[in-house]
């Protein structure tokens, strides 16, 4: 006869695959084990404006599992796969944005939690015990990366992401804490990264640190998502044509290049509007149409001023008469200062004639003061350009 705890164990595991999930681990609550590299990398201040990261009850739950479920025994660690990059479908139109793939679907802190408590519900019919659970995805202070490692489903790359051997990293992770007791799986233990630095040479913006773990205040993730302001204007060039996240440091590693696979589940179906969203459309999107759109995407996020400042950014990286086009038209009639500002670096950045005289018009109309500080750089960058 079966020992309960690996009945139950083997149930979790089926239930998790059945309801999508491509890798399922155990873990124990004990402290994470990179821990001081995460309080290292507060104390340098590399998380940039997530203030919220460093709030000392959030630090002192990362450090402690039993803060977060009293009692907690054991933690289930899932991964669920979304679209490779390269699988974005074909979208004519030009110019032409990036999101991050993991967000061309549904909301994944809708998708994983639903999916996670159909799983709790299946486990109390099955266990007809009683139990406490609480369901964690990317909205709780866990370090995930680490859980995950030590449930056994994979390595932490230099590029910071968790690397599984048969599936690359382009997957996101939930956790189930709960008070059953079940037998924790082997720690993933080897680092498969070896001599190879490709990601650490393809990031446009240099922010991978040597203890993997990034520079927030530098990642093009962090500046188009999280970043409430504007984006540095020495950081503007490198951040391209990406408005949402940013995928390079994965696209690069081997480990995608040679096992991962494309993803059918509808919940990430890559809608060509969102993996490839027309930047000239975007730019002119109303509050109301940028809600109808990304309500229940991941996008949603960054709110309509961050999302389109970062489309303002791509559309000068972009370049071409359509783009000097719409920045000139929205520079009229955009009521966001944030939005206006990142439209005058665009034009200063596409520059000509039309750019000089549509910066010229604004700057007569402009109250904003740090609009009319980017309208006098852009036309000073302009002027020294000609001459
Ligand atoms: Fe660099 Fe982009 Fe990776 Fe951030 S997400 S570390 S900017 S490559
Ligand atoms: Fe590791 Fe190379 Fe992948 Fe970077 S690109 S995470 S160094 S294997």
């Amino acid at each position: 006869m079966r020992n309960p705890q690996t009945r139950i164990k083997d149930f979790i595991k089926a239930e998790a695959n059945r309801l999508g999930f491509d890798l399922i681990g155990f873990t124990n609550p004990s402290p994470p084990q990179s821990f001081a590299i995460f309080e290292n990398w507060l104390a340098q201040g590399r998380h940039a404006g997530m203030a919220y990261l460093a709030r000392p009850d959030a630090v002192e739950r990362r450090a402690n599992p039993q803060l977060i479920l009293p009692g907690v025994k054991t933690i289930v660690v899932v991964a669920l796969r979304y679209p490779r990059p390269q699988d974005a479908p074909a979208f004519p139109a030009q110019p032409t944005g990036k999101i991050a793939a993991y967000a061309w679907g549904e909301d994944y802190h809708q998708t994983i939690p639903q999916r996670l408590s159909e799983l709790v519900h299946r486990l109390r019919e099955e266990t007809q015990t009683p139990f406490e659970w609480k369901i964690l995805t990317d909205s709780g202070p866990v370090l995930e990366r680490d859980l995950a490692q030590r449930a056994g489903l994979g390595w932490i790359g230099k590029n910071g992401c968790l690397i599984n051997p048969r599936l690359g990293s382009y997957f996101l992770l939930g956790e189930l804490f709960l008070t059953l007791e079940i037998e924790p799986d082997q720690p993933f233990e080897t680092d498969h990264c070896g001599s190879c630095q490709r990601c650490i040479q393809s990031c446009p913006t240099h922010c991978i640190l040597p203890d993997r773990t990034l520079d927030a205040g530098r990642c093009i993730s962090y500046l188009t998502i999280e970043n409430k302001g504007a984006i540095p204007p020495n950081l503007r060039e490198a951040v391209g044509e990406w408005v949402f996240g940013c995928d390079i440091c994965q696209q690069v590693c081997p480990w995608n290049l040679r096992f991962a696979r494309p993803q059918n589940d509808p919940a990430f179906y890559p809608n060509p509007e969102l993996s490839r969203p027309h930047l000239i459309r975007e730019i002119r999107l109303s509050p109301g149409g940028f809600n109808e759109k990304f309500n229940n995407t991941p996008v949603k996020r960054a709110k309509r001023r961050g999302f389109l400042r970062n489309v303002a950014v791509a559309l000068g990286n972009a370049g071409g008469a359509d783009a000097l086009l719409v920045l000139g038209e929205c520079i009229r009639s955009e009521s966001e200062p944030l939005v206006r500002a990142h439209l005058v670096w665009a034009l200063g950045q596409i520059g000509g004639d039309t750019a000089v005289e549509t910066l010229e018009r604004a700057l007569q109309i402009e109250t904003d003061p740090l609009v009319i500080a980017e309208i006098n750089l852009a036309l000073q960058k302009l002027s020294i350009r000609k001459d």
